[in-house]
């Protein structure tokens, strides 16, 4: 981000007596973790905050409960209709933000705050940076820089989002930065044990039956990446029903699948409760699956991307698999 956003950003927040937060729908650790996070902080001072996500249906993902600062969030339908400041988290575009982009689009000022390389830039203020692993770590300067003090419930919401978007350390987005944070955070006695138990390490027996059934009929696809595999495989609302098993439960069945030796790409096709279809899709580095899920209307990062479908399993399979070629193979 550059120096007059942050100096903008920094003066926006301290003259402000409420600040709306807004994160992008269907929220992962880092979106919930990032909007928390800078609530909690800017809570202390005294400021009214109130914080949203856009879902049509407003539940907050049962592995996401545990972060603190839960109570300052408000249904879509209690967000003010036009904020004086407005600040968005890990949104890559306005339409991320579901029912609340409209209000975005009427506030005064827009703060935009994300890690996304496809971030459109929408706001009236950017801090925005690639180059972080988490938008928790923008959300990590910018307390800092407001001089705000980060402690164990604020760091627990910062650690959450760069444990989420950092796959715990794994993924190749894990700097040194990354690293130093972990270490400033964990300084304020925050539990990483009871964090990755509640995010990762525990299910419904439910779950088991369901990643069976998935498990059951993933498919291999040796060629279908420009010569690189394919595995793929997807969850039916129905599969759910049948276990009882909620829809948040299977946001994460993409970790099982992507393990795959045989498989470049993996898909992982997620039928919600409306009958709508959320697609998650992994690359290990020779395939941008970011431009892949753009191309269908979604978006993410160029090895973790997702985008939502209305058409069959089949039609949609059919409309990924010929945007999975390796970089460089395209005619
Ligand atoms: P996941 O597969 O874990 O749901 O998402 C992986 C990544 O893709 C995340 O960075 C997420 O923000 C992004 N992503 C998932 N679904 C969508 C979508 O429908 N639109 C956009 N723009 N990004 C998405
Ligand atoms: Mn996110
Ligand atoms: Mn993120």
């Amino acid at each position: 981000a550059r120096e007059a956003d942050w100096r903008r950003a920094t003066e926006l927040i301290r003259s402000a007596g409420t600040v709306a937060l807004a994160c992008h729908v269907s929220p992962d650790g880092d979106a919930l973790g990032s909007m928390l996070g800078l609530g909690l902080a800017l809570a202390r001072t005294g400021k009214k905050v109130v914080a949203s996500f856009g879902d049509r249906v407003f539940a907050v993902p049962r592995l996401l409960r545990f972060l603190p600062g839960q109570s300052l969030l408000v249904e879509p339908s209690a967000y003010p209709a036009e904020p004086d400041l407005m600040i968005t988290l890990d949104a890559s575009t306005m339409e991320r933000l579901g029912l609340l982009a409209p209000h975005a689009g009427k506030a005064g000022e827009l703060v935009v705050i994300d890690h996304h390389v496809s971030n459109t830039r929408f706001g009236t203020v950017h801090l925005v940076d690639p180059g972080a692993a988490s938008t928790t770590m923008v959300v990590d300067e910018l307390v800092n820089r407001l001089g705000l003090p980060i402690d164990r419930e604020v760091a627990t919401c910062l650690y959450a989002g760069l444990v989420t978007d950092t796959g715990s350390f794994r993924h190749s987005i894990t700097t040194p930065a990354a690293h130093a944070m972990a270490g400033r955070l964990l300084a304020t006695g925050l539990r990483p044990e009871e964090i990755a138990r509640e995010l990762w390490d525990r299910s419904p027996f439910a779950y088991l039956r369901v990643l069976g059934t998935a498990l059951g009929r993933a498919t291999l696809e040796p060629d279908a990446v420009g010569g690189l595999g394919l595995v793929w495989t997807y969850v039916t609302r129905a599969d759910r029903a049948a276990e009882g098993l909620p829809y948040d439960e299977v946001e994460g069945m993409i970790d099982v699948v992507r393990r795959v030796d045989e498989a470049e790409v993996a898909v992982v096709l997620k039928e919600d409760d409306e009958g709508g279809w959320n697609v998650s899709t992994r690359s290990k580095g020779a395939v941008d699956v970011a431009r892949a899920c753009a191309a269908l209307g979604g978006g993410g990062h160029s090895r973790a991307a997702g985008f939502s479908s209305a058409l069959s399993v089949a039609d949609t399979m059919a409309a990924l698999r010929p945007l999975l070629a390796p970089e460089g193979s395209r005619s």
